[in-house]
């Protein structure tokens, strides 16, 4: 493997007809190819959309713009409205409720990507950027084939390539999956209502799913093989199954789907194995969503051409600091091996690579991949820094931890005393938070957790203070703002090790 590149004033001084390609046009691609091409590097950026199983394609911008965070959040905001129907009936509003029109919250949503994608556009423009909207592989270390939707082929060359491709759904391997199953590729845009629905697997994808098409009204079954959102605090994640479950969502424990069949009414018959038992069931659906994880995009590269090495398992390519073991090739975002799958993980990476190899100043700055802050965005919402409690055990010993927790309500919740179908609409201590310090280095905290309202606002803000190697006495001096969610924070006395009720009783 080489060293990492600090070097900058290669723009120009090689034979070559680009100082860099950019080889996908999403989060990292995009913001990599304008960071680029302000340091005054000859940049073209190329993205090419291959249609899902299902048909459906979308326009530059990649995953997050138009099938992932952005139609995620906004299809999560329209769930919360509906919950908010019944905050605003108990604050004293006067609503008549017509229920949810699922075709025009599509159109709104795809109204609101199709301008981003027409922005993206204008920004590579306006940057100085060559956007090819081609599919690019490999001939070789420094050449490009870019095959555009016609069939045309056009070879490009750059000193230095950027591999920013990203990853797609990937379906479980059992028989009818790709014919009878949409993916997240498919369900943002979906034109119909997709009525009586099941969603496979158990991490953020399936479950923010299920959350927003329980909330909007949608009959939704979610199939769990083993634990639900793997790697989060096994704590949080059971206590979000169960407020999902409380409001609506349907939950098949150890349960893994074997088989889709196409009914003749166009429903989908799937084949349930139980994984505790091996008993098997069935049930029929309207849609199935698969949400079994994502595979990085590089089969068609050709990375053999240019000698890149890949993970053969998932075709992700492992890096030093963004540097493939190629020295003049590189990879940001989902398709680097072992780091997060985030959109400001791509593009934080892929703006730092850029400056490094093309800034005048002698900038240094490396990609930090520690303490990446992170929101699942469930019904209740998750925001997470650092180690689960599992984690935390694992690294330190249950005795050199310490979990101080507290439950509590959002005052904002405790107006509406709504219940439906005997679950109150706004529960007593639903909400959650626990910090985990480290005994051995002053109580340093090595893991902040919060489950309530707003997370990703609210995990954002101590984001910064965890970077800053925050110890607990630092967030006991802080000074909380009341009354807020995120105060809850500043307050934390109670230990689990101690066995007291950290429930709340009042304000
Ligand atoms: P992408 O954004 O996937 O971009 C890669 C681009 O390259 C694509 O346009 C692709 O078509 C193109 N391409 C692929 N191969 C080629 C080729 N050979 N030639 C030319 N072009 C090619 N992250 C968050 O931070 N917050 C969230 O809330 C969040 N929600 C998500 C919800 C869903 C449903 C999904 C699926 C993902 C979500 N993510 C979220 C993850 C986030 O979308 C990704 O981490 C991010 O988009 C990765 O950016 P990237 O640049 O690596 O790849
Ligand atoms: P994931 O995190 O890889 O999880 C895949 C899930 O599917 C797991 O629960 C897994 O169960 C299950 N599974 C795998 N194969 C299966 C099979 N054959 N049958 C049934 N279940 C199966 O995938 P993801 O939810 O698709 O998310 C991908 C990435 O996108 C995430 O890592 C995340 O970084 C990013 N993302 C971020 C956000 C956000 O920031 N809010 C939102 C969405 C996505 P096991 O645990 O048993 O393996």
């Amino acid at each position: 493997m080489t060293t990492a590149p600090t070097a900058s004033g290669v723009k120009g001084d090689h034979e070559y007809e680009y100082d860099v390609i950019v080889i996908g046009g999403g989060s990292g691609g995009l913001a990599a190819a304008k960071e680029a091409a302000k340091h005054g590097a000859k940049t073209a950026c190329l993205d090419f959309v291959k249609p899902s199983p299902a048909g459906t394609t979308w326009g530059l911008g990649g995953t997050c713009v138009n099938v992932g965070c952005i139609p995620k959040k906004l299809m999560h905001q329209a769930g919360i409205l509906g919950e908010q129907f019944s905050d605003a009936r108990e604050y004293g509003w006067k609503l008549a409720t017509e229920g949810h029109d699922w075709s025009k919250m599509v159109e709104a949503v795809q109204n609101h990507i199709g301008s981003l994608n027409f922005g993206y556009r204008t920004a590579l423009r306006e940057k100085g950027v060559t956007y090819i909207n081609a599919y690019g592989k490999f001939k070789d270390a420094h050449t490009i084939i870019a095959t555009k939707k016609n069939g045309q082929e056009q070879e490009i060359t750059a000193d230095k390539i950027i591999v920013a491709v990203g990853g797609r759904p990937s379906y479980p391997d059992a028989p009818g999956a790709k014919d009878c199953c949409i993916t997240s590729d498919d369900i943002f845009s979906l034109p119909e209502a997709p009525g009586k629905t099941l969603c496979v697997g158990a991490s953020y994808i399936s479950l923010e799913t299920a959350g927003f098409l329980t909330a909007l009204g949608f009959e939704t079954s979610v199939a769990i093989r083993s634990i639900p959102l793997r790697g989060f605090d096994q704590e949080i994640a059971e206590m979000i199954v169960k407020y999902m479950g409380e409001h609506g969502t349907r939950f098949l424990r150890d349960s893994q789907p074997t088989a889709f069949e196409k009914q003749d009414d166009g429903k989908i018959k799937v084949t349930f194995e139980n994984t505790m038992f091996g008993n098997t069931f069935e049930e029929t659906f309207d849609t199935v969503v698969c949400a079994v994880g994502r595979d990085a995009v590089t089969e068609g590269l050709d990375l053999k051409a240019a000698g890149v090495e890949f993970n053969a398992k998932n075709g992700k390519i492992p890096c030093v600091d963004e540097q493939s073991n190629v020295e003049n090739i590189y990879a940001i975002g989902d398709v680097l091996d072992t780091r997060q799958e985030l959109t400001p993980v791509a593009i934080k990476a892929g703006i730092r690579l850029m400056r490094r190899l093309f800034s005048d100043t002698p900038y240094k700055e490396k990609m930090n991949y520690d303490l990446v802050p992170t929101t699942v965005f469930t019904p209740l919402e998750y925001g997470t820094i650092g180690m689960s409690e599992e984690l935390a055990v694992e690294t330190y010993g249950a005795d050199n931890i310490e979990c101080y927790i507290s439950y509590f309500k959002p005052l904002e919740w405790s107006v509406n005393h709504e219940e439906h179908n005997g679950v109150a609409v706004r529960g007593d201590n639903k909400c959650f938070v626990k910090l985990i310090t480290n005994l051995a280095d002053d109580e340093r905290v090595v893991g902040f957790h919060y489950l309530g309202p707003n997370a990703g606002e609210v995990t954002q803000g101590y984001a910064v203070a965890m970077k800053m190697g925050a110890k607990k006495s630092d967030f006991d001096e802080t000074v909380g703002i009341h009354p807020t969610v995120a105060e809850e924070f500043t307050t934390l006395e109670i230990t689990k090790r101690s066995g007291i009720d950290a429930s709340k009783a009042g304000c």
